[in-house]
This record gives C-alpha cells, structure tokens and sequence, in this order.
C-alpha cells in the first residue's frame, strides 16, 4: 500500500516516483511505503499554506480554540484506532501506545487556552496622551521535523501550539512512522482546521532541506537526534528562520545508598526498558553510590528483568515492550552490547539472543544490564536507544553529580533518595533541563514546558506550555498618541516620556 501527503484537506499521491518502507517491526514484513516529496511539492504546499494561513490568522483566537477544543475530543473519541496506528508502525504496545496519543491530547487541551497564551499588555497614559501596548502575532507558516519514536506526541506537541497561535503548519513527520501524522490531519480538518493550514508533507532529507531553505517558513520546530538537530538549527538560523532543535539524550539515575531499592529497581526496568528503550527520556544509566548499593540494586534489577516479556503488540497487554523500529536499529543495538563486553562491561543480561516464536524476522532485542560500565565505553558515550541499562558505579554523591553534569546530553534525570537535602542539592546543581525526585521520567505536564540542556536542545525555548506560545508568535508593540490637550511642538532629542 502506498501512503499518502496531506496537502489542502486531501490525501495526495507523492509525484517524486521516490518513496521509503514502512515496516512492521513485529514481523520484518514491509507494510507500507511512504511517498518522498521533491523541492517542487514542498514549495506548493507552502504556498498554499500561505494563503490558507493570512485567513486562519484572521480568525479570532477564541474560535481557533475551539477547533482545538473539538480536535482533543476527536482524539479522544479515536485514541484506540489512533494507538492501533502508532503500534502497527512503531512496535510499542498498545497501553504505551495509547499514553504517547494521551501526553500529546494533554498539550492540545492546554491549546483550549490560547487566547489566554496570546494576551498582550497595555499601559495606560505611559505619556501625556499616550498608550503603550503589546501583542502576539503569529509567524505566518512554520514548519514541524518529528522523530519515528512518539508518533503522535510530538506532532501533537508541534501543531497545538503553533496552529492555536494562528500559523499554518507544515509537518514532516518521520518516513518510519507517517501514518499517525496523516491520521491526526483528518481529523484537525473535522474538528474544523480550515484546508491548508496544516500540510503534512512526507520525505526524508531532500525535503527537510527544501523547508531549511524556502524563505516563506518563518520558523521550524525539529524533534530527533543531536546531529540532525543541530545541522538543523544551524541551516536554519543562517537562513534567518526561528530554530528550536530537540536532540539525543544519556538520562542518568542516581541511587543513593539510603533509596528504597525495590522502588528504584522498579522505576529502572519502567524507565530503562519501557518502549524498547525508544524514549528520549528513558533512563540508560543506573548510577548507584557505593558497591554495597550497587549490589543490592543488581541483585533486584535481575530477576525483574528476566520477568519481561517482550513481543508483538497484539500479543495483548501483558507484553511489556515490543521490537526495535527498524532492522538497521537492531542491529546497532545488538552491536553495542558487543562494543560493551569487549571493552570490558559485564554483561549481567543479554538481550542479543532473544527470538519470538512466530516473529522470528522481528526487529526484538531482549533487556539487557551492564555492570561495570565506565565513562570511556562506546555503550556509556553514545546514545543507544534500545532495551539496555548500563550501571555505572560511583564512590559517592559528588562523583555521582560530576558524572551527570560532565555528560554532554542534559535531557533528562533522576534522583532516588530519601534525603530532601540530597535531593534538593542535585535538582539546584544538576545542569540538566528536566529533573526526577524519586520519579524516573520527569516529563514535565502539558502547562509546564518540555526541554533539555547542552546537546539536548538547540536554541532558546523550550516546547509546549507558555514556551511553545512564545516560539510560534512574535510581539509587536505600539506607542500610540492622541493630541487632545497636548500641547507640544517638534522634539528633536531623544528624551523621556514625561
Ligand atoms: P532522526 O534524527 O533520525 O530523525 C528525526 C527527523 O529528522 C525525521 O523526520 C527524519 O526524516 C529527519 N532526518 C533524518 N536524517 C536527516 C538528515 N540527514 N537531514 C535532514 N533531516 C533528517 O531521529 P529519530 O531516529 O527519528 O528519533 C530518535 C531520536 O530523537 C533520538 O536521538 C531521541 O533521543 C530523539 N528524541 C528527542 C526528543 C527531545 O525532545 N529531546 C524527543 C524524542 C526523540
């Protein structure tokens, strides 16, 4: 079957003669493929978005809100059919599944405010006779780069915001998981989006630099890996566009000595192994204090993972993770443990031989833990975005923190205590945009706001919450004056307004 563009309120067929798989990762099976778009149809689909927008824009925001509030009730009424969607081309489970279209819902609902978002200021008299005041206008059309790992969330995430706001969107979702984006389109057009406004443009890097270089999108929002995102940031700022680019991550959990073990062995399989590890804020490195705890953690964490059960989504809901994306993904996985045990880690579970009946050809690689893991290892420096845990040992709470902060990636971290000052400390010192206090994936709620630090994140704000209204508007603001009673000539010098 052959996917589709989501140009002016339709389902278009891609005219490129180019297109990508999509597989099913269960089964190996090539499901679907994904039309890649030319330079051409890009820049027509931004041209249309243009115009559609000026009109959206025009639009007063308390009816753009309520387009957003029949769209969260769309993607209510439809989250099954959706999460059925995001398993069949991700491989996550169907309850996970169904969380990823709920977090992105919940960004949605906070867009039912937007007119409250988009208030400007005003003074009154800031000078004989004159008014000061503010407002946010939108960009015009602005562009979303999403990754293959939260189908619907980050979409979601992108065109809340910015579609509240008044800007025309156009989307490009990842070739490895087009469908969600598609889906969630028809229904903003039911929900009442007029056509235009959000065009979901499919393809891979030909496309993405055809939104990097055309000089009508004022602004683009990328979500994915650090050196796409900050190739990303740095074409698109020197083209004069507006950049937040969201990369990689190594998320850390420390646990001190007096945690309670059986509660940090739990959030580290939750955190560490949910969604086959595919999260940008799953936890990869355990970071115990002392041997005495790194044992103990050890010695809870194996016989939880050994417990999992990996497979298909439709398996049913007693499957606690699913099969890599891809092939290609698998088998760097499966390289990186290899990279592990020769460079010296213990392998304390492996993952690499795991094989499903019926599913032989699946992209699955079983939980696997490291011991003994050390800054210098491959599995300790890269990203690995599969079902693997690495342990790093420290002496004590200093070494800890210095591990954390000395990482190039601030995403995401954790800290199991039950020390208040121990906490206290590590979420004021730890330079690191989002921080866990004996919870172990401290994705902020839809009214605060989603960031990293250091190659986490490139540029200034962050996504959702009053960030995402900041990003996708522009302030302008008036000095006005009215004459009556003034009595004033020509001022040549700069001067206060007294
Ligand atoms: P990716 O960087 O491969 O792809 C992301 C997007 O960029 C896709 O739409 C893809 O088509 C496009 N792209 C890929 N290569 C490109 C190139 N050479 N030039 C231009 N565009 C290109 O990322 P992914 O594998 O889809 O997603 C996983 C990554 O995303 C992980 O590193 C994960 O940590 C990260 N992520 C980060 C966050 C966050 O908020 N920080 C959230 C989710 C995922």
């Amino acid at each position: 079957m052959d996917l589709t563009h989501w140009i002016n309120g339709k389902h278009v067929k891609g005219t490129s003669g180019r297109f990508a798989d999509v597989y099913n990762p269960a089964t190996g099976e090539v499901q679907s493929r994904v039309p890649l778009a030319t330079v051409a149809e890009l820049n027509a689909a931004v041209a249309a978005a243009a115009e559609a927008q000026l009109k959206w824009a025009a639009t007063n925001p308390q009816r753009r809100a309520r387009v957003m509030m029949k769209f969260g009730d769309l993607i209510n009424q439809n989250m099954d059919r959706l999460a059925e969607i995001v398993s069949r081309e991700h491989g996550k489970t169907l309850p996970d599944a169904r969380g990823d279209v709920q977090r992105g819902l919940e960004v949605i609902e906070v867009c039912m405010g937007a007119p409250a978002m988009l208030k400007g200021e005003y003074t009154d008299s800031a000078g004989p006779g004159i008014d000061l005041y503010s407002m946010r206008q939108p960009l015009g059309v602005v562009a979303g780069i999403t990754p293959f790992n939260f189908p619907a969330m980050i979409p979601l995430w992108k065109m809340g915001p910015a579609l509240a706001a008044g800007n025309a969107m156009i989307l490009k979702p990842s070739e490895r998981c087009p469908s969600t984006s598609l889906m969630l389109a028809e229904l903003a057009q039911e929900a009442g989006l007029p056509d235009g406004v959000l065009q979901v443009v499919n393809g891979d890097k030909e496309v993405v630099d055809a939104i990097l270089d055309n000089p009508i999108i004022q602004a683009v929002g990328f979500v994915g890996s650090t050196p796409i995102a900050q190739y990303i940031y740095g074409r698109a700022c020197a083209n004069g566009k507006r950049a937040q680019c969201f990369g990689g991550a190594k998320n850390h959990m420390i646990i001190m000595p007096d945690a309670d073990l059986d509660k940090a062995a739990d959030a580290l399989v939750g955190a560490g192994y949910g969604a086959a590890g595919e999260r940008c804020m799953a936890i990869s490195v355990a970071v115990p204090v002392g041997d005495k705890t790194a044992d103990a953690l050890i010695e809870r964490l194996i016989p939880r993972i050994e417990k999992l059960k990996v497979g298909p989504y439709t398996a049913g809901n007693d499957v606690d993770f699913g099969p890599l994306v891809t092939k290609q993904a698998q088998d760097r996985v499966k390289g990186l443990i290899t990279s592990g045990v020769e460079q010296g880690a213990k392998l304390v579970v492996d993952g690499r031989n795991l094989k499903i009946q019926g599913y032989e050809s699946g992209f699955f690689v079983g939980a696997t833990l490291f011991d003994n893991v050390t800054p210098e290892m491959d599995i300790y420096k890269q990203e690995i975005f599969g079902p693997v845990l690495s342990t790093v040992r420290m002496k004590t709470y200093e070494d800890a923190l210095n591990l954390v902060i000395d990482n190039e990636y601030g995403n995401g971290t954790a800290i199991f205590t039950a020390d208040g000052d121990t906490a206290r400390d590590f979420a004021s010192r730890v330079n690191v945009g989002m921080v866990g206090i004996n919870f172990p994936i401290p994705v902020p709620l839809s009214y605060y706001t989603f960031g990293g630090w250091k190659k986490s994140a490139f540029g200034d704000l962050n996504q959702y919450g009053p960030d995402a209204f900041r990003f996708y508007t522009k302030t302008k603001t008036v000095t006005a004056r009215w004459f009556s009673g003034i009595k004033e000539g020509a001022a040549l010098n700069f001067k206060a307004l007294d």
